[in-house]
């Protein structure tokens, strides 16, 4: 089983986890809500005013797959509070 990563709780519904995804399109690692299905592709996206995007919309229609610690630390994640999700 892979390793799921997350950033903190969400900014918007206060509910969900950020997991980190890889978006396979473009190979941006975001921070993805999945209680109220936002992404935030930058740490600086989850300062207010939040700067998200509504993931289920089609034009965001992508294969993602679960990041590595190692593929993590080579992104603008890299030195935000990430945590294996129990
Ligand atoms: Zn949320």
């Amino acid at each position: 089983m892979s390793e799921l990563f997350h950033v903190g709780q969400c900014p918007s519904c206060r509910q969900g986890w950020l997991i980190l995804q890889r978006n396979l399109s473009n190979q941006d690692i975001y921070a993805h809500c999945e209680e109220c299905e936002l992404g935030f592709i930058t740490p600086d996206d989850l300062v207010p005013p939040l700067n998200g995007f509504l993931t289920v919309l089609d034009k965001y229609d992508y294969e993602t797959e679960n990041p590595t610690q190692e593929e993590i630390s080579r992104t603008v994640w890299a030195n935000f509070i990430v945590k294996e999700v129990p």
